[in-house]
């Protein structure tokens, strides 16, 4: 069994391989590939915090390939 390191990115919730990621602006969280390239910047509780809408943009939920 191959051991990936996926992780749950705070932004969009989808599980993201960690080493691909990037931390949070504000509080160092994973943040997936995908939403930094969508220039999401900053977790979900740090959006409330600032009182910022969800992005439009934020990557739908991945739905999991049935293993
Ligand atoms: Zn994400
Ligand atoms: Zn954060």
């Amino acid at each position: 069994m191959a051991e990936i390191d996926m992780m749950v990115c705070r932004s969009c919730e989808n599980e993201e391989r960690a080493s691909e990621g990037y931390p949070c602006e504000d509080c160092g969280t994973f943040i997936c590939l995908i939403c930094a390239f969508r220039g999401i910047a900053l977790c979900r509780d740090c959006r409330r915090k600032r009182g910022l809408p969800t992005p439009e943009n934020l990557p739908p939920r991945a739905s999991r390939p049935a293993s």
